[in-house]
């Protein structure tokens, strides 16, 4: 299987299959392009778009079937000698290489470009890769100095940790210590008024006892009068509380205000 030709024009590279404009200076372009590029003017002059040859002769470019047919096979060479024929068939070959040559060249060119920008791209991805294990190392030393602080500072909390919570029992003992003291005070202190108590009951009780008679207690009546000695009437009470002053209350209870 042979490749197809593609369009000598300037970044067109149309492959031709079927239709195709060629030249006596072996270029050959699609439809599109050669109807553009070679109608005939005044001067009757044509430049090839691909090498600027000029082309003169109108057989100097043609539109050329392909794909020919059986019959225009037959018959487009037909009767000439055979020396003609190889000529033509020659030239016909030599075309065809060409055009084959400037393929592989613009391929060669193609894949040399290619093979360039690979290689650019390459040296990037080096570089690239050479600064991303620079950072990654810079990286690792960082977290390795992380985490050598971090362990410290664990480290150290855990000491404040257990610091803090040994005071925190000590703390809790003293206080436990200080709650106890204070009940056993509070004991004392109480034991020591109850034994005043007992000693001033005591001094009432020697004072009762011994100086209190029936003499320095006297009830005497409101009226101090000759009939205070007899039986009380309903209508002379012994005591006289008529005249007595309420006493004064310190307190006032009124209602609540709605
Ligand atoms: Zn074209
Ligand atoms: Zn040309």
């Amino acid at each position: 299987m042979t490749l197809d030709m593609v369009c000598n024009f300037r970044k067109c590279r149309k492959s031709l299959s079927n239709q195709a404009w060629v030249t006596t200076c072996s270029h050959a372009f699609c439809i599109e392009h050669g109807k553009t590029e070679f109608k005939r003017n005044i001067d009757n002059t044509l430049t090839c778009p691909a090498c600027g040859n000029e082309l003169r002769d109108k057989f100097d470019v043609i539109q050329a079937d392909l794909r020919p047919s059986e019959t225009f096979k037959s018959i487009v060479l037909a009767g000439m000698k055979p020396d003609t024929i190889m000529d033509v068939a020659m030239r016909a070959m030599s075309f065809w290489s060409y055009q084959v040559e400037q393929e592989t060249l613009y391929q060669e060119s193609l894949a040399k470009h290619t093979r360039e920008k690979v290689q650019c791209l390459e040296e990037i991805n080096t570089l690239n890769t050479q600064k991303l294990k620079a950072e990654l190392e810079t990286c690792k030393r960082k977290i390795s100095t992380l985490q050598t602080e971090f362990n410290k500072k664990r480290k150290h909390a855990e000491e404040l940790a257990a610091s803090l919570e040994d005071k925190t029992r000590k703390i809790q003992k003293l206080t436990f210590q200080l709650e106890a003291q204070k009940r056993k005070d509070i004991r004392v202190d109480n034991f020591e008024r109850s034994s005043s108590n007992q000693e001033q009951c005591m001094d009432i009780s020697d004072l009762v006892g011994n100086r209190a008679t029936s003499e320095d207690f006297v009830f005497r009546p409101a009226k101090d009068t000759e009939d205070s000695h007899r039986m009380p009437t309903p209508k002379t009470p012994m005591f006289d509380f008529r005249n007595r002053k309420k006493p004064q209350s310190h307190f006032t209870f009124r209602p609540l205000p709605h």
